[in-house]
């Protein structure tokens, strides 16, 4: 969701148009391909290695993003060397959404956790009226009205709606190795803003494929799972925001979205202070009347949201409820109708 945080200042490399592919090492390319979000691009990258190419997440699948590939599949580096690998970092439809077409257009083995991986086929195989259905039950427990629980019945499964189907995968996790030609990848996996993400770093040029965990202009997403049982997600996040703390500001981020920069440290403590300052904002108005998270939603987000919008902020909102229930700042009990009341302890 945006932010009053300041963003941070692009590293000094060439940045792609839409739909185009840039150079940022002898052995590394950026991809900027588009979203018909208000999030309107993802950020995708390609590692060259002795057997060929990996491709770092893909874009959701549409007509539009299949007419994008045809074009970036008809010219260097694609023209020049295959395509083994896709890694997709998480079960995001803008990451993993188009991996099952691109898979069976050039035979390469995707790679992916195990848990996004499972995750993305729960959230596939679901059919609408059970998609619905889950959400519906998820609004009701947050106290959402009748007429917003109706339009999710028409909505159905809209995360499969951008995605054709999970493609099979082959697994991988934290401390595996990818090589490129200059670079000796550390696989990461991290939790906050999915369940397992995945992210690379080359330790010896400092150069981190970030994903969604870090992102220059943005907060990253940080909500309670779909079709999981409740998490500290946001406390997952404070852990590794910690970790960012210690990186220092010379590392090359390049990010899942926006553009590449250089302040890992500055970025990850911003973003602690701004999830500590949502935090005392919701106990600020839990010392007036009891939460719910449509309340701290509408607190947090004193905006108009479109579906697609309410999605991430009720998400955001239940998680950082749910973080001072975990805090022992609050409790967390449910009404005659099912939904949750959030009061200070
Ligand atoms: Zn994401």
């Amino acid at each position: 969701m945006s932010d009053p945080i300041t963003p941070l200042a692009k590293a000094n490399i060439p940045n792609p148009k839409d739909g185009e592919i840039v150079a940022v090492a002898e052995d590394i390319w950026w991809i900027k391909m588009p979203l018909p979000f208000r999030l309107n691009h993802v950020n995708l990258y390609v590692l060259l290695a002795d057997d060929g190419l990996t491709v770092i997440d893909t874009g959701i699948y549409s007509d539009h993003i299949a007419q994008c590939w045809d074009a970036l599949l008809a010219a260097p580096p694609f023209t020049d060397h295959p395509i083994r690998r896709i890694v997709v970092t998480h079960y995001h439809p803008d990451h993993i959404g188009y991996a099952h077409s691109l898979s069976e257009r050039t035979g390469a083995e995707v790679l992916m956790s195990q848990i996004e991986h499972e995750k993305s086929m729960a959230l596939t195989t679901l059919d609408d009226v059970a998609f619905a259905d889950m959400m519906i039950k998820r609004y009701r427990m947050f106290g959402f009205d009748q007429d917003i629980l109706n339009a999710l019945a028409e909505r159905g499964n809209h995360y499969s709606d951008k995605m054709t189907k999970t493609p099979d995968a082959g697994y991988i996790q934290a401390g595996d190795r990818l090589t490129s030609l200059s670079g000796d990848w550390h696989i990461r996996c991290d939790r906050g803003h999915s369940e397992h993400h995945i992210g690379l770093y080359d330790p010896a040029r400092r150069i981190y494929l970030s994903g969604d965990f870090l992102l220059p202009r943005i907060t990253p997403n940080i909500a309670t799972p779909l079709a999981a049982a409740v998490d500290d997600m946001l406390g997952h996040y404070f852990a590794y925001l910690a970790e960012m703390l210690t990186w220092g500001d010379d590392w090359l981020v390049l990010p899942g979205h926006d553009w590449a920069f250089h302040a890992v440290s500055t970025r990850a403590a911003g973003l602690i202070r701004h999830h500590q300052q949502r935090l005392a904002q919701l106990l600020d108005h839990a010392d007036h009347a009891p939460l719910t998270v449509k309340s701290a939603m509408d607190a947090l987000f004193p905006m108009e949201l479109n579906e697609h919008e309410r999605y991430f902020a009720s998400g955001e909102a239940h998680a950082h409820l749910y973080h001072l229930v975990k805090q022992n700042a609050m409790i967390c009990a449910p009404d005659q109708h099912g939904v949750d009341y959030y009061e200070l302890r």
